[in-house]
């Protein structure tokens, strides 16, 4: 086998996915909606589906033409900057795909990547095996007062100039944050853009949970502020843009000139996603586009519906005597479990950290599936934050509720 399938070979998501499964556990684990995408995208997917054959054979490799069209139509009207469709996009199999390519295209042997923890587990992996360094900085609760917010966990200006060297090739954000569900503030994007731009970095900002965000939180594109447009990557998916994560559609979005690059590692091995998906995907955001801003738009509708599911588990947690961090975006939700005494005393998981074990008794003595939150922290400092776990909750009330039954029986 090849060096780079070294040290990269536990994943979380294969490890707790099936875990789950074999205990048939209510799952708040993997982010997943357990109910059904739109109306709107899975009338386009049919018709995409029984629209004759082009639809089932190959399209252009760096996206479908309409798919590049409605996103470049969309996407210019947020980040302020007329992005070309065919020079400015590439569509990937997922954000996953996109990230890679990114990694793959940009980051060279030695180079270091700073990454700002919790982050979205990939990140790692992906930066060793295009030959990388990742380099950690950690958002940190705020000392002093009670952490009730996702926006109470903080990036220390000083700590992450600090880790910056001749080396340093790019800063990977992820904003809202996956699993904290931080969305960062103007003031926070703009003195990461003022780093990007004097020590001349690129910009990985991953933003799949877009237009999930809460109480007023407004995601901002680090790509919109100045001078950012032509050193930032950024990364969307429509899994998570229409509840639709086994389409499994995504893209990267930035200058020509960095695009160029990505479209190279895509071409030679993937080449493109699933043509009808692509066709499903497009429509949906002409769909969106038309109706954007107002109540009948699915990016509208879909926060206002996982307000009211935060509130529940939120609710449900508090009810049980666990403290949530209350996230200002995405669908997930991270609590403090120190204050739950349990025995854990498994033999098969004796060198796993607090949170591993913690989530493996959950899912096989209670039959509730979570992820445990040292998984989005690197070997240095996953040690620091292993009393938390991260409930999912893009899910059907009813699960909801059977995920709160658990809870109270055993508490
Ligand atoms: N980034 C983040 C922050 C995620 O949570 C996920 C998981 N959906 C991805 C990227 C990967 O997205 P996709 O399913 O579109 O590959
Ligand atoms: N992004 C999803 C999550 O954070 C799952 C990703 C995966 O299953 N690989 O739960």
């Amino acid at each position: 086998h090849a060096n780079r399938t070294v040290g990269v070979d536990k994943n979380v998501w294969v490890e707790f996915t099936q875990l789950a499964a074999d205990y048939k556990a209510v799952n708040l684990g993997q982010g997943f909606p357990d109910f059904s995408p739109p109306q709107f995208v899975q009338d386009a997917f049919c018709k995409a589906v029984s629209g004759g054959p082009s639809m089932h054979q190959y399209t252009r490799a760096f996206g479908h033409p309409r798919l590049v069209k409605s996103l470049a139509k969309f996407f210019s009207r947020i980040v302020g900057h007329e992005i070309d469709p065919l020079e400015d996009i590439l569509v990937t199999v997922g954000a996953y795909q996109a990230l890679f390519c990114a990694f793959q295209a940009l980051i060279d042997d030695g180079d270091e990547v700073i990454i700002v923890e919790p982050f979205f587990d990939c990140y790692q992996p992906m930066v060793l095996m295009a030959g990388g360094n990742a380099v950690y900085v950690p958002l940190r609760p705020k000392e002093g007062s009670a952490v009730l917010s996702s926006r109470d966990w903080v990036l220390s200006p000083e700590e992450l100039s600090s880790k910056i060297t001749p080396r340093t090739k790019a800063i990977v954000i992820n904003t809202p944050n996956n699993p904290l569900g931080k969305v960062y503030q103007m003031e926070e994007l703009q003195m990461i853009a003022d780093l990007c731009l004097k020590h001349d970095l690129l910009c990985f900002s991953d933003e799949v949970y877009e237009w999930l965000t809460y109480d007023g939180a407004k995601h901002v594109k680090i790509a919109s502020l100045p001078g950012m447009w032509e050193r930032t990557i950024t990364v969307g998916s429509a899994g998570k843009t229409f509840s639709a994560t086994g389409w499994k559609v995504g893209w990267a979005i930035s200058s020509g000139h960095i695009i160029k690059h990505m479209k190279i590692v895509h071409q030679n091995s993937v080449y493109h996603c699933a043509t009808a998906a692509q066709e499903a995907v497009a429509s949906g955001f002409e769909r969106e586009y038309e109706l954007f801003g107002t109540p009948e738009s699915y990016f509208q509708q879909l926060p206002v519906m996982l307000h009211h599911k935060r509130q529940k588990l939120a609710s449900c947690l508090q009810r049980v005597g666990l403290q949530p961090v209350m996230p200002e975006g995405g669908y997930f939700m991270i609590t403090d479990i120190s204050s739950i005494k349990v025995d854990l005393n498994d033999e098969s998981t004796k060198d796993e950290s607090y949170d591993f074990r913690f989530v493996k008794w959950l899912i096989k003595e209670k039959g509730l599936a979570t992820i445990p939150v040292s998984a989005f922290f690197s070997p240095e400092h996953s040690k620091e934050f292993d009393k938390y776990i991260r409930f999912c909750f893009v899910k059907e009330d009813s699960t909801l509720d059977a995920a709160e039954d658990i809870l109270r029986k055993w508490s």
